[in-house]
């Protein structure tokens, strides 16, 4: 049996915005991810630069700071065998024009900015996300 793995998940503002969130919380679960938290939250400037730290001195770094604090985002915690590498599969490409057919990005994603989702890249980061926005009670058994 293979270990369950958790990742997190966000919805960002652009497909909150759109009123696709629905629609790719349900691809969410179509494609066997169990969600164990999930909450709407609209990011201060410091947590977004917090949460992106690892992107600290990018030039894009101002520009997704105020593209997360535009409005509204779902954050989910989804746990699955292989969690990580299935979501960021699932999502597809951070460049839209490079996502391959049947991806959220491919769907949703207006740029490689406003790109619909967000997912955790590896475990150390994971971990990191996840007990960013959820303590251990939050989230379902
Ligand atoms: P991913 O979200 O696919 O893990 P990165 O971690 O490289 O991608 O970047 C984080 C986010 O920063 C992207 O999802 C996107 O919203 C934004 N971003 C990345 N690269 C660029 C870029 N060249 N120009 C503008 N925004 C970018
Ligand atoms: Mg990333």
């Amino acid at each position: 049996m293979e270990t369950l793995q958790r990742t997190l998940a966000i919805v960002k503002p652009d497909a909150v915005a759109k009123g696709a969130a629905g629609d790719i919380i349900a691809t969410i679960e179509q494609n066997g991810f169990r969600i164990i938290g999930l909450k709407m939250l609209h990011l201060k400037k410091a947590q977004a630069a917090a949460f992106y730290a690892v992107h600290v001195g990018k030039p894009f770094f101002d520009s997704l700071s105020a593209f997360m604090t535009s409005g509204p985002v779902v954050v989910l915690a989804l746990e699955k065998a292989n969690a990580i590498a299935d979501w960021r599969k699932l999502m597809g490409a951070t460049n839209p024009a490079n996502a391959e057919a049947g991806t959220i990005r491919k769907k949703h994603a207006e740029s490689i900015e406003r790109n619909a989702v967000h997912g955790s890249d590896a475990e150390d980061t994971a971990r990191f996300e996840l007990s960013f926005f959820f303590s251990g009670y939050e989230l379902a058994k």
